[in-house]
Formats: C-alpha cells, structure tokens, sequence
C-alpha cells in the first residue's frame, strides 16, 4: 500500500511543472518573498508590494493634510466592504469593514438576538475559533439563553445533519464558521442557512478562514449575517480590520449594542441621542482605522484581480498534493492527515497530527525551513495561500519536514512557548 501511494506521488519535476502551467505564478512576483517557506497565510498574510506603497502614502498624506483627509477617509468602511464583499458574494451596500471580527460577531449576533426575543437556544460548534465560543458564551450568559454546543469529528468537522436536527423553533441564532480553523473542514452554507430558515432561526457565518480563497455566495444563500477577517487571505496586515455583512432587507430591522457616533443618523449634528441611520452604516461604531483600510483596499485589489475562481482552482491543486504528499510522506513517519480526505469537504488549508507536534513545528520554524503552526492539541496546519505559494514550495516543505521527523523530534523540548 505505502510503495502503491509512493509511486502515485508527485515528484519535485512534476510541481516545477504545474507551477510553470499556472495561470496565477506570475502573482508571486507582487510579493517580497524570502526566508523559509511560508505556509501560514491563513494565519497572516504576505504583504504585496502595492500594500507597503499604500502604507507608505498614507503616511504622507496624513502628514501632508492632516484632519483635512478625513473628508476622503470617513467612507472607508463602506466603500472597501464593497469591494470585500464582492469576493463573497455579496451586492453593494451589505458589508462594512470595522473593528475586529470579534467585535464584530458580538455586534452581530447581539444584534440577531434581539431580532429573536421569545427563542432562548444559540447553536454553535462546540470546536469552532475560541473567540467565536467566548463572544457567545458571554452573550447567551448577559441574555438568558441558553449556548448550545454541536459535536462534529475534530477532522470532519460538523455534518450538515448533525446541524439541521439540532435546530428547532426554539433555536434563536446558529453560529458557525464555514470553514473550521483547526481542521480545514468545510460545511454546506446553503444548506445550513436554508435549515436554519426553515425554522426562523438566523445565522450568523464567520468567514475567516474562507474570505480570499474559498468561494462564499452570501446572496445567492440568502444568508443573514457574517462577519470575517482581512488579515489571512487577504493580506490586510497585521491587526487590520474586519468585516461585517447583514442582508439588505434585515438591516433597518437590527440594532446592535455598541451605540456609536459612526452608527448616529446625522452623525455631525452632534445630537443628544442615538438614533440609528440606516442600511449598513448603523454597525459602524466608532472612528475607523484608516491605514488599515487604506493598506485592506490595496490588497484586496489584487485578489480580486487573480479572481476567486482562479484562487480557488490553484488551492485545491496546492491542497490535493499537499494531502498526498503527507500521506506518502510524513504518515509512515508517524504523522497522520488531520483534514477532511474529500476534497469537498476541505477548505484551503490542510492538518496534520502527530503526538510530538509541537517540538516538530517548532524546529521546522527555528531551522527556518517551514513556517507552518502549532495548534493545541496536536495538530500542524499548513495553509498554502494560493496568490503566492508555489506547488514547489508545497513539495520542498513536505521533504523538510520529514527530515526533521526523521533526524527525530523526540530529544526536542515539547513545552509550547508563548511568543
Ligand atoms: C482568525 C479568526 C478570528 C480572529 O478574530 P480577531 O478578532 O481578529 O482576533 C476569529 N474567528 C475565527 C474563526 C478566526 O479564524
């Protein structure tokens, strides 16, 4: 079996191949890239030249105008979630980029809350990003409702049945990622969010770890509310904002709870009290962070010129031999594919397991031979961005990696340090 799979294995000549035939090589020129290989993008990713440019006369133009550009910046939030929201699927007027997505899915699903005031339950999975659980858990605790967790496999993720029998019409808001930050795995949208409606419940998408690589169609779902990130996919930058989508007919009938001026009908006239605007700018809370969303724009620009399709296309190339590689690879040294083995079932970033994980991770970053990361317990993801990583660097990466499991990781500390 092992010698079967061995021969299927794609050979270093056959990746130089693939790269020479992908439309989307060309990218990776836009990006500064040295050092180890780096398979964290869906962590944080690389920035393109045009993105330190952007950065760079943002600077200047603060300087140079001071408070005089914030006539050019205050539309910052609803212009780029435009433009972000057309990478998911998502007409105009129905994204704002603002805050943090933590912040944002506590708006949200406060928001979807109090659009539900008789139901008590809130479903979530019981795996999915800890912020996501916390926001929900403080949420449900302040409520009265009641958080309820669904089980899914930790390398399947959640069954959409699993999902569907669970909700009932006493089900307030659904919470789920779409695709899950450990395992990679990925679940039906569509059909949780047409499960979800059914039963008039809402949903609430997070969409980290599929905004900029995996296609999401917001609209065509009839989904109600998401909310994601800018910096892994779409290369934001560290700390750069996220976004928030609500449909467009629910808009004028949500309130979230964080009462801000940039939420205020005539924010400039100062008034003594709130009283919400409408469409998307009433989920604006505060003063937006304008060299994140100048730096966001910049970047997003790109992806929406290689286009989603393409991204995606080249991603599940890149993941499909990642998987191979580690089952012909890494599994006869004692690692094991902690990602879905359908490929329907996976997002754009591929686990794995191993009992000496942590030690393993960490040499493969001291050695600076693969930027890869650790996640409790036991798993190494790797996420192979599709704009700048090459089906080469996908292969080399595997091969360092079994060296170092081969040199052997047991003498290696295995205490996680926090950096
Ligand atoms: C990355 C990620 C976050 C990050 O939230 P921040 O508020 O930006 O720290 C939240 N949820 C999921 C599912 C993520 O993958």
């Amino acid at each position: 079996m092992g010698d079967t799979r061995k021969n299927e294995t794609v050979d270093r000549a056959a990746a130089v191949t693939m790269d020479l035939a992908d439309p989307l090589g060309s990218y990776r020129s836009q990006f500064t890239v040295s050092g180890p290989i780096y398979l964290d993008g869906n962590s944080l990713g690389r920035p393109s030249a045009s993105v330190i440019e952007a950065l760079a006369t943002a600077a200047r133009d603060w300087s140079e105008n001071l408070v005089g550009g914030w006539s050019r910046w205050i539309d910052l939030p609803a212009a780029v979630g435009d433009r972000v929201g057309r990478l998911i699927g998502a007409g105009p007027g129905q994204v704002v980029v603002c805050d943090s997505t933590t912040v944002n899915l506590y708006k949200l699903a406060a928001a979807g809350l109090s659009a539900r005031p008789d139901r008590r339950v809130i479903w979530a999975d019981a795996d999915d990003f800890p912020t996501d659980r916390y926001v929900l858990q403080g949420l449900a605790q302040a409520s009265g409702r009641q958080l309820r967790l669904l089980h899914g496999s930790a390398v399947d993720g959640l069954d959409a049945d699993v999902v569907r029998s669970a909700i009932d019409a006493d089900t307030a808001l659904v919470c789920l990622s779409h695709v899950n930050f450990r395992s990679g795995a990925r679940v039906d949208l569509a059909a949780i969010t047409e499960a979800a409606h059914r039963h008039g419940a809402l949903v609430l998408w997070d969409l980290c770890h599929s905004a900029g690589a995996v296609p999401v169609d917001l609209d065509d779902a009839t989904a109600d509310l998401a909310v994601g990130c800018t910096y892994k996919y779409l290369n934001g930058g560290p700390g750069s904002p996220g976004f928030a989508y609500v449909r467009c007919d629910l808009q004028d009938h949500l309130r979230q709870p964080v009462w801000g001026w940039f939420g205020q009908e005539d924010q400039f006239a100062m008034g003594p009290s709130y009283n919400p605007t409408t469409g998307m700018g009433r989920f604006l809370s505060g003063t937006p962070s304008v060299l994140g969303l100048l730096a966001i724009d910049a970047a997003v620009e790109i992806v929406e010129s290689a286009g989603i399709p393409a991204l995606w296309a080249k991603s599940q190339q890149l993941t499909a031999m990642l998987v191979d590689l580690v089952r012909s690879q890494l599994e006869p040294l004692g690692a094991a594919l902690a990602s879905p083995t359908d490929p329907h079932r996976r997002g754009a970033h591929v686990s794995l397991s191993h009992p000496r994980a942590w030690p393993w991770c960490k040499a493969l970053i001291d050695r600076r031979m693969v930027i890869g990361d650790f996640r409790p317990p036991n798993v190494i993801r790797l996420g192979p961005a599709p704009l700048y990583t090459r089906f080469v660097d996908v292969f080399d990466a595997v091969q360092r990696m079994a060296e170092v499991l081969q040199a052997g990781v047991e003498d290696l500390s295995d205490r996680p340090r926090v950096t």
